[in-house]
């Protein structure tokens, strides 16, 4: 077993905070502007749940076990591990948690076809990648470039089975009922926020963050509209709205419902840009992404941010599909236009 070294963790930076009596979040760190991802601790009766793990690095691991020791516990008082979703930076730890201790680990089964488990389903999941992007019209060069980048990044994924999966209502076992899992599909799949009803906090993941607008991406696997589940995710968080939230990144705050608010007006505004600019002419989803503003401008994204971007039009484009506002046609490339009866569908409306 690795032995924590909390001196190290806390030269690094790391942070152990509690947001509330028996609730305690520490910052992992890992390699992106977000700088860290939190894990928090919940505790319980007979010991300690966590809410997401970090990056899988010896640091973030080391900065799991000082939060652990701050909040009075250690790894063997871990019962369990609650996944909001499969990203790296969100389960990263999961496998040395299952092998270091006893807890159970639990996620949404939405997630279970994005946890990685062998070779094979790097390969497969690479493959869907490319016929994707294809349709999409990516050029060649570039769609090389974010294939590599995503080899490299899937290699590094943990590699885990759930023990318990849960569903939407579902209370989280050894909490008495006081922590109910809430599906909040649209980030990814199987996206899973948690609401401790007793200490009234929510623990959002990657759903609601205070700064940074969540990434919805149309991608293989994700569904055919992820937006529109998005937006309903939105409303299911409203059963938390005077809830002190603690998001996955950057700081907890207690302003729930103007941020949902934001968040849902944001992709409504960018749903109207995206209709502008097929109006205006661009045909693929490549042409699209590349008429659109973007935080920084679009060939200075790296292949990630690229990837990520192209993801988030195709979103926004199939939510103007089912909305009737834009068609779609095309075999191996897909042609988006305005819907023969749009304008006049929205000027009657
Ligand atoms: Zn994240």
């Amino acid at each position: 077993m690795s032995i924590a070294d909390p001196a190290a963790a806390r030269k690094a930076g790391v942070t152990a905070t509690a947001f509330a009596r028996g609730v305690w979040g520490t910052t992992l760190p890992f390699p992106s502007p977000l700088a860290y991802s939190f894990g928090y601790l919940v505790a319980v009766d007979r010991g300690v749940i966590a809410v997401d793990l970090g990056w899988n690095s010896d640091e973030s691991w080391e900065a799991f076990q000082l939060g652990l020791e701050r909040a009075g516990a250690g790894l063997d008082s871990l019962l369990g591990v609650l996944v909001t979703h499969v990203h790296p930076d969100h389960y990263g730890l999961a496998d040395r948690v299952q092998k270091h201790t006893d807890a159970w680990i639990a996620m949404h089964p939405g997630e279970l076809p994005h946890v990685v488990r062998d070779e094979a389903t790097i390969r497969a999941r690479v493959e869907d990648m490319t016929v994707w992007l294809t349709r999409c019209g990516v050029p060649v060069h570039v769609l090389d470039e974010i294939h590599s980048e995503e080899a490299e990044l899937t290699s590094g994924f943990a590699s885990v089975s759930p023990d318990i999966l849960l569903g939407d209502g579902d209370k989280v076992p050894g909490t008495g009922g006081t922590l109910v899992a809430l599906h909040t599909p649209g980030h990814t799949p199987g996206h899973l926020c948690f609401h401790d009803t007793e200490r009234n906090l929510v623990f959002t993941g990657d759903h609601v963050l205070p700064r940074v607008t969540p990434n919805v991406s149309r991608r293989p696997g994700y569904g055919d509209d992820p937006l529109s589940d998005y937006s309903r995710s939105l409303e299911r968080l409203r059963v938390a709205s005077d809830a002190l939230v603690l998001p996955g990144h950057e700081w907890a705050f207690d302003a729930l419902e103007p941020r949902l608010q934001f968040l849902q007006e944001h992709q409504d505004e960018r749903a109207r840009e995206v209709e502008a600019v097929v109006v205006s002419g661009a045909t693929t989803v490549w042409e699209v992404t590349q008429a659109l503003k973007w935080a920084r401008p679009f060939e200075q994204l790296a292949s990630r941010g690229r990837r990520q971007a192209i993801g988030e039009t195709h979103a926004h484009l199939y939510r103007l599909r089912n909305e009737r506002r834009l068609a779609v046609d095309g075999e191996i490339c897909e042609r988006w236009s305005r819907a023969a009866d749009g304008l006049s569908r929205r000027e009657t409306a």
